[in-house]
Parts: C-alpha cells; structure tokens; sequence
C-alpha cells in the first residue's frame, strides 16, 4: 500500500513536471513569434536630473503585447528569453528600437546635452552575441552622439569573468558609448574591480531608495553609494523614486539622476512626447 502511495506520489510528481516542462516550451514558441510578429514593444521611463527636475534621458523597457494575455511584464518573460538565447535577437532588436527613437527625439527636443538613452543589455547578451559589432553597426547608420547611448548590465556580469568583462567593455568606451551598472548593491560586485572597470554610471537599486526619506538604514546606504560615486567619478542615478521626500533627499546628497513613478511611469512614446513637450517632468520644493 505504501508503496503504490509512492508510485502514484511519483505519478503526480512527473505529470507536474511535464506540465511544466510543456508551459515552458510554448512559452518559447510564442516568444519566438512574438518577436517575429512584432509583438514586443518599447516603453520609454523619463530619467530625471534632480537639480532642475527635467527630464535628461530614458530607460528603454520592453514589454510583450500578447495577444490574449494583454501586456506582460519583462519579469515574466527576459528569465526564459535568457535560457533559451532567445534574448540575443530580442535584445538586438530593443537596441536598434531604442537608438532610433533616441534619434527622433534628439531631432525633435534639442537640449545643450542630448537627451540619452539606457538600454538594459542582459549578461548572456553581453558575452555570446557580437554586442559591439552590432553597437557599431547602429552608430554607423543612425545619427546620435555615442555618448548619449548607455548600456546597462548588472554586477554578476562583472563577477563572471572579470578579464574578459573588462576588454568588452572597454570595447564599447572605445565607441564613447557609456556603462550603468543597473540595480548597484543587490550583487557582489567588489569594490577593488569597480574602479578598474570603465563604468560611468551606477544605477542605486530601488530597494535602497525605498524610505530613504525616514532615515533608516536605507539612508545611509545610499548616501555610501553616491559617496562612492564622487571618488570614483561616476553618475548616480536612483531607481523606483516613489516620494517627493525620497527625492528630495536625494538631491540633498548629490545624487545626479533620479527615475521613478514619482516622476513618471514608463510609458508609450506619445505619452514621453507630452512630458518633453512640458520639460519639467516634476518640480520639487526648492532647496531649504
Ligand atoms: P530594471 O532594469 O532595474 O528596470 C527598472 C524597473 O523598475 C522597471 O520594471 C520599472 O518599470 C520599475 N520601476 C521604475 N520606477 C519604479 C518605481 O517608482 N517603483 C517601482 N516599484 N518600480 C519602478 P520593468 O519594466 O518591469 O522591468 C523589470 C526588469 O526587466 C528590468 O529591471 C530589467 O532587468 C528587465 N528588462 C526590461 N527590459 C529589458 C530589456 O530590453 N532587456 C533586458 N535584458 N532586460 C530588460
Ligand atoms: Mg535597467
Ligand atoms: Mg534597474
Ligand atoms: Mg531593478
């Protein structure tokens, strides 16, 4: 008896794990036509220089317009676009996306410094594919200055292979195109190669920005990180500002950049056009 109990326990075990194994592979089929139908598209999150509240750049992320399941979110889908190398053509295409309307929007909203553009660029997207050659490629056919254009990859690249890490990126300052480290603190990334790395920008996680405002831990936190980015000359930029009061403080500590829906939700190009057109995205209280 116990031991058909466990035959039909192991039963149910591999029916699960089919199950799963199943939803997985058509998951991969729809993404792969999702991006050949061009279902993925790009919402544009303002980036905001804290000094004068206006907008300075974006980031570029991707979305997936499925047909029944409505717009589903890159948490959803980048993990498995990772496994299957999936995201080397996905992320190819945001890039050149991406590019294109920084061009358009450069053309059409002239400032003293251009507007810029991030793009997340996914770690197995940084060492497989041919990243710089096709950076190269779209600098050579649209017409933005290089150093509008950042890339955004996250500390367990950096921890991957260090050596090799380093020449790719610096392959890509060669161009002039810029570096963010994206959600800075949350990995294991050691200061001794930090500052050996041609990076230009360090993206403060949204978990260290939460609350900064009531003191806490978190505050400390990220006034280390903006501390840390003076010595080594680099931008900050905080993510998932929610609060005039998270904002506030941080331009208080120097913190150039801040992105947020306290500022403005990601959104679709049209819905960008109107907050440019308006150029200041979200004034705070004047410095006391
Ligand atoms: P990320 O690069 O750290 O992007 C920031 C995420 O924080 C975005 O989530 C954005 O919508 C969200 N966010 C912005 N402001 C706030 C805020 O004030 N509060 C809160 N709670 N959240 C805020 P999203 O768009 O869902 O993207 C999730 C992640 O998916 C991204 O995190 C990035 O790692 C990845 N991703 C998105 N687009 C791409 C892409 O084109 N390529 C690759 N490789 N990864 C992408
Ligand atoms: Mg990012
Ligand atoms: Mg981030
Ligand atoms: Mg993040």
């Amino acid at each position: 008896r116990a031991k058909s109990g466990g035959r039909a326990r192991i039963d149910v075990f591999d029916a699960n794990l089919r199950r799963q194994a199943m939803a997985a592979m058509r998951m991969e089929a729809d993404l792969r036509a999702a991006l050949e139908q061009g279902q993925l598209c790009l919402h544009y999150q303002p980036i905001v220089l804290l000094e004068t509240g206006a907008i300075a750049g974006f980031e570029a992320l991707m979305r997936w317009n499925h047909p029944d399941r409505g717009l589903v979110s890159p948490v959803e889908f980048i993990p498995l676009a990772e496994e299957t190398g999936l995201i080397a053509p996905m992320g190819r295409w945001a890039l050149g996306e991406a590019v294109r309307q920084l061009a358009a929007w450069q053309a059409r909203f002239p400032r003293a410094v251009p507007l810029f553009m991030s793009v997340n660029v996914s770690t197995r997207q940084f060492r497989d594919d041919d990243l710089v050659g096709a950076v190269r490629d779209l600098l050579d056919s649209v017409p933005i200055p290089p150093s509008s254009l950042k890339l955004e990859v996250t500390e367990s690249l950096l921890m991957k292979d260090p050596d090799e890490c380093r020449m790719l990126m610096q392959s890509i300052r060669d161009m002039d195109v810029r570096i963010s480290i994206d959600d800075f603190g949350t990995g294991y990334s050691s200061l001794a190669y930090l500052h050996k790395l041609p990076v230009d920008v360090l993206k403060i996680d949204r978990s260290f920005v939460r609350a900064v405002s009531m003191g806490e831990s978190n505050a400390a936190i990220v006034q280390v990180i903006a501390g840390l980015a003076t010595i080594l000359r680099l931008d900050t930029v905080a993510e998932g500002v929610e609060t005039a009061d998270e904002a506030v403080y941080l331009r208080g500590i120097l913190c150039k950049y801040a992105q947020g829906f306290h500022f403005a939700r990601p959104a679709l190009p049209e819905a960008v056009e109107r907050l440019l057109a308006a150029e200041v995205c979200a004034a705070l209280p004047a410095p006391a």
